[in-house]
């Protein structure tokens, strides 16, 4: 099992999504207070600063859940992917 395997079990195993294409990770900042969201952004900082922008024109939102996305795949054992 290798760091980018998470669980393995009955013959598969979940890895992190193999496709060039996806993304690492995908952020996003919700308020607690009135549940808007900076929306889905690969770049974290782009989130926080939406956080900064909606506490600062609505001073009683300072409470802001970090939701980020991470992609997976499960795969049969006998591919392969994610022994070693
Ligand atoms: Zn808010």
């Amino acid at each position: 099992m290798t760091v980018s395997t998470a669980h393995s079990t009955g013959g598969w195993s979940v890895v992190r999504e193999p496709a060039p294409e996806a993304p690492s990770a995908v952020f996003e900042m919700e308020c607690t207070t009135c549940c808007h969201s900076s929306g889905a952004t690969e770049d974290p900082q782009a989130a926080q600063a939406w956080a900064v922008r909606h506490a600062t024109a609505s001073p009683a939102h300072t409470g802001f859940r970090e939701i980020v996305h991470r992609f997976w795949r499960a795969l049969p054992a006998d591919r392969g992917v994610g022994e070693g």
